[in-house]
């Protein structure tokens, strides 16, 4: 999605535009779907075709998969997979089994992406904190 204020690319589950710092969907210079110009009177973008006042962004419901269990897995078992496998992804989590997790260069990287809330499961949602 595009920040409606200043056009600039925004991850999809973005509260707040990184450039400018408005709240999304705020602002109605640039379609949020597409990012082309948009006038502020206008209601369906002229090129990607949605609805610029329903303000149907759809935001990522939260993942069903625990965050500290994922952590702790990949710290423990992580040159296994087993946090792959617990979140999900299968296939990935067979080709760390396989490479030791990259030799831990690659369970190290899922570390730091769980530790930094980066790591999403299989359908792309983020991890369950609380
Ligand atoms: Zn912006
Ligand atoms: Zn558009």
């Amino acid at each position: 999605m595009y920040c409606r204020y200043c056009g600039k690319k925004l991850p999809a589950n973005a509260a707040y535009c990184v450039d400018c710092g408005v709240q999304v969907p705020n602002g109605n210079k640039y379609c949020y779907n597409c990012g082309v110009q948009t006038k502020p009177e206008q209601d369906v973008c002229l090129k990607c075709g949605v609805s610029l006042t329903g303000k149907r962004i759809s935001t990522p419901y939260a993942g069903d998969k625990d965050w500290l269990t994922t952590l702790l897995l990949a710290i423990f078992v992580g040159s296994l997979g087993v946090h792959r496998f617990y979140v999900g992804k299968i296939g990935t989590g067979i080709a760390m089994l396989f490479t030791l997790g990259g030799c831990g260069i690659w369970t190290l990287i899922d570390i730091i992406m769980i530790a930094t809330g980066d790591f999403k499961d299989d359908m792309g949602r983020p991890l369950k904190k609380d």
